[in-house]
């Protein structure tokens, strides 16, 4: 009962956010990194620092207690690896009292039972598991989601905690059998998929020498995975994508602009970093001449029209998934209802029983 209180509470300042985004400009959502530290090496990571210091929770709080000022809806933990960082619970449950609703990134390697569970309690509202396979590779050693017992254990931290859980998988040139893998296991556990193609980072620093890249002369082996998604999508699979999100990789390859990424201007999202600056993207290192805790309405202004010329030089080297989805469902509302409704007739269609739980 008190969950559900908290959620319709939480649902309220949502709204309030939406609102106060369009007229005033304040950010509806903000991301929260609060350590750049990660526990694995992906090859093809674009966002680690494992020299850097994290966040202290009292400076956490601080930046909730500004959250609020500013009618923040919605705070997303990323880092780094979130799950890393030890005030993790402390701080949900602080978003939880303040009526924010969280969602969380992880690589999944901290995940148990027990952890899930802990997550639930404090009120966590949607957790996004990065997940490239069931084997671990010299690339990437995200493969939680098949360790025994924990589909159980997020099964019931939504029945429980109403805490959704969803997957996020990079293909790369060498894994295709690994994500066909990942769709079907989606399909078994009815647990929504985002599927993106690797990019090279756009730091060249940061770039592994393996063959993992798609590169013009790699469209054959594209086609195959393009057409072989296309088909897992028309047969239901839960992967949440748009088509166009697929087709257009070949215009990527080619370097050509065709899409606008929205992620630094929709809402107002602002990624804040361990050091309390604004970073200009998740997908970057940077961190901007801007403190969270000092952002007015004035303020904002200018950190918008930064990001809004920052993203003009990134956008043709970047093919995010999650920023593709958030420019193609903003310029497609009819798309986003039929993926809603879609959604819930594939529930409907699976006939689930009483107290069983789909993500
Ligand atoms: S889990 Fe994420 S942050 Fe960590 S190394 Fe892999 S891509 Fe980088
Ligand atoms: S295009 Fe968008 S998501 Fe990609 S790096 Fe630039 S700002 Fe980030």
């Amino acid at each position: 009962m008190k969950r559900s209180i908290e959620r319709v509470a939480k649902f309220e300042n949502l709204a309030k956010a939406y609102l106060s985004s369009h007229r005033h400009g304040t950010p509806a959502f903000v991301r929260m990194l609060p350590t750049d530290r990660c526990n694995l090496d992906c090859a093809y990571c674009w966002q680690r620092d494992n020299a850097s210091a994290d966040m202290s929770l009292e400076f956490f709080q601080a930046h909730v207690e500004k959250a609020k000022e500013l009618s923040v809806g919605l705070m997303t933990f990323l880092g780094g690896e979130p799950m890393i960082w030890d005030p993790l619970p402390e701080a949900i449950s602080f978003c939880t009292r303040h009526h924010i609703l969280t969602d969380l990134t992880t690589n999944g390697t901290i995940l148990t039972p027990d952890t899930v569970n802990i997550l639930g309690r404090v009120g966590l509202d949607y957790l996004n598991i990065s997940v490239d396979g069931a084997i671990a590779t010299a690339v990437t050693r995200k493969t939680s989601i098949f360790r025994p017992g924990l589909m159980d254990a997020l099964k019931e931290a939504r029945i429980k905690h109403h805490m959704h859980a969803r997957i996020n998988s990079v293909i790369y040139k060498n894994n295709f059998e690994e994500i066909q893998a990942l769709m079907e296991f989606s399909r078994k556990w009815d647990i929504q998929l985002s599927l993106g193609f690797i990019v090279p980072p756009l730091d060249p620093v940061h770039r592994s020498a393996r063959d993992i890249y798609f590169m013009p002369g790699d469209e054959a082996l594209l086609r195959t995975i393009v057409d072989t998604i296309l088909r897992k999508k028309r047969a239901r699979y839960p992967i949440i994508d748009p088509n166009s999100y697929f087709e257009n990789i070949f215009k990527f390859i080619r370097r050509e602009k065709f899409w606008e990424c929205n992620y630094p201007t929709r809402y107002g999202w602002i990624n804040v970093t361990p050091t309390g600056h604004i970073r200009s993207c998740t997908k970057k290192m940077d961190e901007l001449d801007f403190r969270f805790l000092d952002l007015d309405l004035k303020q904002l202004k200018r950190v918008r029209a930064i990001l809004k010329e920052r993203v003009q030089s990134c956008n043709v080297d970047c093919y995010s998934n999650c920023a593709y989805d958030s420019y193609f469902y903003t310029k497609n509302k009819g798309e986003l209802l039929k993926k809603v409704l879609r959604r819930l007739g594939l529930k409907r269609g699976q006939g689930l029983k009483r107290g069983q739980a789909a993500f």
